[in-house]
Parts: structure tokens; C-alpha cells; sequence
């Protein structure tokens, strides 16, 4: 014990010590891990990445109960951001096979599902548009590649715009065909009723049959539809 200001202090408080910063550590808010990282920032910054994990950047001198809090004042935020982002993911690749027109093949390691499926969509669009606005008398302006969630594909009369879902290309060729067609349909009748469906019926007559693939999960239509040997390598 040494003395100091008329008291008795621990010898250990009068050494100075360094301040022990961690440069990042985990936090967990519910059952959300987020990885915190000590920046030369003003403020928090949380953000959800694109494969669905959290992590937030805090200023040096912030301690860890003030970053729980932030984390914990923002776990619904965080919640519905990781929800909408994880929801927006192509079926993740479990054994490096993806489905793809019906099939499984195996997708290349450089190349992500969406991309395939953006750049497979792409690729067969043209011939189908020629193909079916010939046959409808219909033509779109503009035709845009989306990745959507709720629906296969949406027009809007008014500017004559067509857009379809990139995972059109997990189902069998038939289904994107069908998209097409039920897509220009829409510039002669823009509600689903019986003129509409006549009228898609005369130059696509297998409604039915792409609609009820369409419910199924692509994964499994390609299981059913292809032996092991028909999985087959992509050639990029
Ligand atoms: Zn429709």
C-alpha cells in the first residue's frame, strides 16, 4: 500500500494501466449474433449483408453497453431486414447443383444462382418475345429481368412495360414460355377473366399444366423429372 492524498490506495490503481479496447467482438440482440467492429466513425452504422449476416461498425471510444443498446432499440429493424433479405436469396446450392430448366446442373463456383438465372433468362427471352407477340398481335417496349418474389412476371399496359422473374429459369422451359404469353395476354384484356384466359388459350394452351409446375418447388420438379445421370455440368 502506497500513500497518496492522505489515503491508502492499492498499489495496482497507481500504475497506469492501457485501456483494453476490443477491435471487434459479437453482440447478440434476440437470437441475432451481430459482428461489431470499432471504426474511426461518428456514429453506429448497422447493416445486413447480402447473405443475410449483421454487422455494425461503432466510434473507438463507444463501450459495449451503449452498442447493446443501439443493437437491442433496433432488433425489429434488424429482424425484417435479415427476413427480406434471406427471402430474396435463390435457393441456396446444398450439393453445388442448382435447378435450371428443369434440370439439375451443377453451377460453376464463380458464378452465383441469380446470375445464372439472370443471364439463362436473357438468353432464351428473345426468341420466346418474337415468338409470342407474333402470335398475340401484341408488343411490349420494354421487357425488364427481375428477381421477384411474389410473381413470375407483371406488366403495365399504360407504358407497354413486361417484367419477368429470373427464376423462371429454375422450371422447365415451359413455364417462362407461359409467363410470356400470359404477360401479352394482358396488353388484350388486363384482368384474369374468362375473355383473358380464351385468349391465352389460343396461343398457349398448356395454362394448367405450367401453372401447377409453377406451385411446386423447382428442386423437386428437377429431382422427379431427371435420373442422377441426368445432372449434368454447366459448360460456361
Ligand atoms: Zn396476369
Amino acid at each position: 500500500m502506497q500513500r497518496g492524498n492522505g489515503r491508502l490506495t492499492p498499489k495496482y490503481l497507481l500504475r497506469e494501466r492501457p485501456v483494453k479496447w476490443d477491435p471487434s467482438y459479437d453482440l447478440t440482440t434476440g437470437t441475432i449474433t451481430v459482428h461489431v467492429t470499432r471504426k474511426a466513425v461518428k456514429n453506429f452504422n448497422l447493416r445486413v449483408r447480402s447473405d443475410g449476416t449483421a454487422v455494425m461498425s461503432i466510434p473507438w471510444q463507444t463501450n459495449r453497453q451503449k452498442a447493446q443498446a443501439f443493437l437491442d432499440r433496433h432488433h425489429y429493424w434488424l429482424k425484417r431486414s435479415i427476413a427480406q433479405v434471406l427471402e430474396k436469396q435463390p435457393e441456396a446450392p446444398d450439393d453445388g447443383f442448382v435447378p435450371l430448366w428443369g434440370r439439375l446442373v451443377e453451377l460453376p463456383c464463380d458464378l452465383a444462382v441469380d446470375e445464372l438465372y439472370h443471364r439463362e433468362v436473357a438468353q432464351a427471352l428473345p426468341a420466346l418475345i418474337k415468338t409470342y407477340e407474333e402470335a398475340t398481335g401484341q408488343h411490349a417496349t420494354a421487357w425488364r429481368l427481375r428477381d421477384l418474389t411474389s410473381r413470375w412476371g407483371s406488366c403495365t399496359p399504360s407504358t407497354g412495360h413486361i417484367s419477368i422473374n429470373i427464376r423462371l429459369a429454375a422450371y422447365p422451359p415451359t413455364c417462362l414460355e407461359y409467363v410470356v404469353a400470359h404477360e401479352l395476354t394482358h396488353f388484350i384484356e388486363p384482368s384474369h377473366n374468362s375473355r383473358f384466359h380464351l385468349h391465352l388459350a389460343l396461343v398457349f394452351p398448356e395454362e394448367k399444366k405450367a401453372r401447377s409446375l409453377l406451385k411446386r418447388n423447382p428442386r423437386e420438379v428437377a429431382d422427379a423429372g431427371a435420373s442422377p445421370v441426368d445432372r449434368i455440368p454447366l459448360i460456361v
